[in-house]
């Protein structure tokens, strides 16, 4: 393709150059945009697992923790590093030790290869690593870093996305007790938005309780915790009078028939998260959810994320994009994609109180972009 750095810029700022380009940009294209025909020294990956404290004990209907054991990836080549995260989840049979060891497994995908092939390092990826997705969205994240950091521009531009189209994040509050769920409630006083963890066989009195501190619009994930379609109904039924925005897999993710039934006879939207980790999981679910909520890390990055974004906006489908407890790397690699989507839920950094990172900021339900190459995060690794 025939056109200088300084005309892609252009084009991309007039947002011309976008999603639909992607596959066909990705392979010369990026090459002679960095001013590189190939990449030549062989990449060195190194490894390593940080310990994340969380503020405050993290409940959901499932398990409960005080901090999270999450895997980086340092990708070296030709003088440029990529940054990226895993945050070993446990519903999806992942930890730190099996990423690690995925990670190392996978390195060989890399080795003599050009870099700026990204959606080819991205097949082999997914024909290696088929357990421990957030092993294959550290790799990936590292790597579109590596390519953003190699061009000289934040992903988003690359991409020709328009921060001002991110809608504003919602703030997570975990399942605690009635005090420390008051206290959790007035310390996200400047968050517009709440997403409540619910699911318990207290889902009335916690809401009751956010309720007592705030009016402010509220979201509820029930994380699979309502295991029939009648008490999911009663409770929804519920939450709608207490002023609930919608509701996010309400029942557990192989339930699809029931959530079917449940989504007929509701007025909000049911939203797929645990029912969903990458596209070919999508068509199944547009029968029984409205929306589908996408974290790299079951995605396996951003690669894939976009793929979902694509298939989601074909079935008509409203997309969340959400994320783990994890640091700023991981985060601000789903800013990049953020503009995309409808809902964003990308408060897992605000969560922890040791984030070794800093990239795009979240200030009171805004994510706040800077102009650093790639995913525009800074720390030591
Ligand atoms: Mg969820």
């Amino acid at each position: 393709m025939n056109i200088s750095r300084k005309e892609f810029l252009h084009l991309t700022g007039k947002g011309i150059i976008g999603l639909s380009l992607l596959p066909k940009l990705s392979n010369t294209f990026f090459a002679e945009l960095s001013g590189r025909t190939n990449t030549t020294g062989e990449p060195m990956i190194e490894v390593k697992t940080k310990r994340l404290d969380l503020k405050h004990t993290w409940t959901l209907s499932r398990n409960s923790s005080d901090f999270k054991n999450n895997v980086f990836v340092k990708l070296e080549k030709d003088g440029i590093i990529g940054i990226g995260e895993a945050a070993p989840n446990v519903r999806y049979g992942e930890n730190a030790e099996l990423t690690t060891q995925r990670i190392h497994e996978a390195t060989n995908v890399f080795k003599d290869k050009n870099l700026f092939h990204y959606m080819n390092i991205k097949d082999e990826l997914d024909d290696q690593i088929l357990d421990q997705s957030c092993a294959k969205a550290a790799l990936d994240i590292a790597l579109m870093d590596w390519v953003g950091k190699s061009c000289g521009i934040p992903l988003y531009k690359l991409w020709g996305l328009d921060p001002s189209d991110t809608p504003v994040t919602s703030f997570s509050i975990g399942i605690d007790t009635i005090d420390i769920i008051k206290q959790k409630v007035r310390e996200a006083e400047p968050y517009p938005i709440l997403k409540i963890k619910v699911g318990t066989d207290r889902d009335q009195e916690i809401i009751n309780t956010v309720r007592s501190v705030t009016d402010k619009p509220i979201r509820v994930d029930a994380n699979e915790g309502w295991k029939s379609k009648e008490v999911a109904f009663k409770n929804i039924e519920w939450l709608i009078s207490r002023g609930v925005e919608f509701i996010e897999q309400p029942m557990p993710a192989q339930m699809l028939e029931e959530t079917a039934w449940l989504r007929e006879k509701v007025g909000i939207p049911i939203i797929a998260d645990e029912a969903v980790k990458s596209s070919s999981d999508i068509p199944v679910l547009a029968k029984a959810y409205d929306g589908i909520n996408i974290k790299l890390m079951k995605s396996g990055g951003l690669l894939e994320a976009f793929r979902m974004i694509q298939m989601a906006k074909a079935l008509k489908m409203k997309i969340m994009l959400g994320c783990m407890i994890e640091s700023s790397v991981a985060i601000s690699a789903a800013a990049q994609i953020a503009p995309f989507v409808d809902y964003a839920d990308l408060d897992g950094n605000l969560l922890i109180s040791n984030d070794p990172f800093k990239g795009v900021e979240v200030k009171d339900g805004h994510l706040i972009y800077n102009d650093k190459p790639g995913l525009g995060v800074e720390g030591e690794f």
